[in-house]
C-alpha cells in the first residue's frame, strides 16, 4: 500500500465561538501536519442549521489564526477539495446517499415522527433503550415506489450489520462496538435533505483525502459505524486518534460558569496565543517533560501521539498569569514580536490617557521598547503596563494645588531644619 499523504482536519459546528477545547483538538491536528509535512483543513459543519449561528464561521477561523494556527485549505483560504462548508456541498451527500440505497446498504425509512415518538416511549416505560426497531428496512420495492408515488417524507437509514470489525484506534488501542445490537440502523440523510454527522463526515473525509482523523473522544463508540460505511462504499478509511477530554483541575466540565471558555475571551483579557497553547498541553498529553514556556515551534518538535494519554487532561486555570508572564518575556525578547507588542502599547497607551498625555515622546517606539525589556518577566500581561501603579511611565504625576501648598511649606520648614543642623551638632563644623 502506497503511504498516503498527511491530510487531517479540524471539523467544528459553527455554533458559537471556538472554545478551549475546541482549540485543542485543533492543535493537536495542527502539530501533526506540521511534524508529518503535512496539509490541516478546517471544516464547517454546519448542516444543523437550526444550531448555526451566524458569523461563528468567521470567528473560529479567526480564532485559529489568531493563536498561530492558521489552516492550509478552509472556507476563507479555499483548496482543492472546495467548498469547506458542508451545508454547500449537500449535493455530494445526495449523490453518495443514492450509491449506498442502490447497494442495498441504505433504505428510505417512512416512518413519521409520531411512531418514532411512541417507539421512544414504549422502550423508556420498559426501561430500555430508545432505538429504531428496523421495520422500513423490510418494505418491498413496491410498497416503497407506492408510497413514494404518494409524496410522503422519508429520511435515508443506513442498514448496519450485525458484525462490525475491530480497529485499532491511536490512542486508545484496540476497540470495537458492536452497534447494530445496541441501536436502530442510524438516518444518514434527513428528510429535509441535510446529512446526519455520521455520514457527512465519512464522505468528506473520503473526498478530502483525510488521512488521520484526530477528534474528541465523545466519538470513539461511533467509530465502529463509521467504519461500516467505509466498508459499504468500499472505501478505505483514515486511522483514527480520539484525543481525552480537557477537564478543569477538578474532573468537572469547563463551563461559562467558571470565567472564560472563549478563545475570544482570553485574547481579549491580555492573553497571548502561545500561552494558552503551552497551558493546554502542559496537562499531560502527548510530550515527554512538563514545562513552562514551549514556544509552538518547539511544541511541534516534541510531541509525541503515541504520548497521548487516555485518561481526561486536567487544566489549571489559576496558572495563567504565571505561564503569560513566561511567554510575555520571551515575546519582549523576540524582535519581530516584540514590535507587535510595541503598537499594542502604543494603541493602549492612548486609549487609556490620551489627551493627559504630556509629551508624545512617551509613544515613541524607541521608549515603549525600553520600558518592555525593563520590565519583561515583572509583567504577567501587556495591559499592566497602563494599570495606575505604571501611570508614571506615561504622564507626570498630577498632585492638587492645595497638596502642592503644604508640600512647600513642609519642605521649607525641613529646609530650616538641615541648615540649622551644623549649628548644633559641634563635629559637623
Ligand atoms: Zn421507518
Amino acid at each position: 500500500m502506497a503511504a498516503r499523504a498527511i491530510r487531517v482536519r479540524f471539523a467544528p459546528s459553527p455554533t458559537g465561538f471556538l472554545h478551549l477545547g475546541g482549540l485543542r483538538t485543533a492543535l493537536y491536528n495542527y502539530i501533526f501536519a506540521r511534524k508529518h509535512r503535512g496539509c490541516f483543513i478546517l471544516r464547517l459543519e454546519d448542516t444543523d442549521q437550526s444550531r448555526v449561528v451566524p458569523a461563528a464561521s468567521e470567528s473560529i477561523e479567526d480564532a485559529l489564526e489568531w493563536a498561530g494556527l492558521a489552516p492550509d485549505e478552509s472556507p476563507r483560504r479555499g483548496g482543492p477539495a472546495a467548498p469547506y462548508q458542508q451545508s454547500l456541498r449537500c449535493d455530494l451527500y445526495k449523490k453518495y446517499t443514492d450509491l449506498l440505497l442502490e447497494k442495498g446498504a441504505a433504505y428510505r425509512c417512512f416512518c413519521t415522527p409520531q411512531r418514532l415518538e411512541l417507539l421512544k416511549k414504549e422502550a423508556l416505560r420498559s426501561q430500555q433503550t430508545p432505538r429504531y426497531d428496523n421495520r422500513c428496512r423490510h418494505l418491498n420495492p413496491k410498497e416503497v415506489a407506492e408510497k413514494i408515488s404518494q409524496g410522503v417524507d422519508y429520511a435515508v437509514r443506513f442498514c448496519l450489520e450485525e458484525q462490525s470489525d475491530p480497529f485499532c484506534d491511536l490512542i486508545h488501542g484496540w476497540s470495537r462496538h458492536e452497534v447494530a445490537s445496541v441501536e436502530g440502523d442510524p438516518v444518514i440523510l434527513k428528510s429535509d435533505g441535510f446529512p446526519t454527522y455520521h455520514l457527512a463526515n465519512v464522505v468528506d473525509d473520503h473526498l478530502m483525502e483525510i488521512s488521520h482523523v484526530l477528534r474528541g473522544v465523545e466519538w470513539l463508540t461511533s467509530t465502529s459505524k463509521h467504519l461500516l460505511l467505509y466498508k459499504a462504499f468500499g472505501w478505505e478509511p483514515p486511522h483514527f486518534g480520539h484525543l481525552p477530554l480537557l477537564l478543569n483541575e477538578d474532573g468537572s466540565k469547563l463551563s461559562k460558569r467558571q470565567g472564560h471558555v472563549f478563545v475570544e475571551e482570553f485574547a481579549q483579557d491580555g492573553y497571548l496565543p502561545t500561552t494558552l497553547l503551552d497551558l493546554m498541553t502542559h496537562c499531560g498529553s502527548g510530550f515527554a517533560e512538563n514545562r513552562i514556556g514551549r514556544t509552538l515551534k518547539e511544541l511541534i518538535d516534541e510531541f509525541d501521539l503515541s504520548r497521548i494519554e487516555r485518561h481526561s487532561a486536567l487544566l489549571d486555570l489559576k496558572k495563567l498569569p504565571e505561564f503569560n508572564r513566561v511567554h510575555l518575556a520571551q515575546w519582549i525578547g523576540d524582535e519581530r514580536l516584540r514590535q507587535k507588542l510595541v503598537a499594542e502599547v502604543q494603541a493602549s497607551v492612548e486609549e487609556v490617557y490620551g489627551e493627559q498625555l504630556p509629551e508624545r515622546e512617551v509613544l515613541e517606539k524607541g521608549y515603549i521598547e525600553q520600558v518592555l525589556l525593563l520590565r519583561r518577566g515583572h509583567i504577567s500581561r501587556l495591559k499592566d503596563l497602563v494599570s495606575p501603579s505604571y501611570a508614571f511611565l506615561w504622564i507626570r504625576p498630577s498632585v492638587p494645588s492645595e497638596k502642592l501648598q503644604t508640600f512647600s511649606t513642609e519642605a521649607d520648614q525641613i529646609g530650616r531644619v538641615v541648615l540649622r543642623l551644623p549649628e548644633k551638632v559641634p563635629s559637623l563644623h
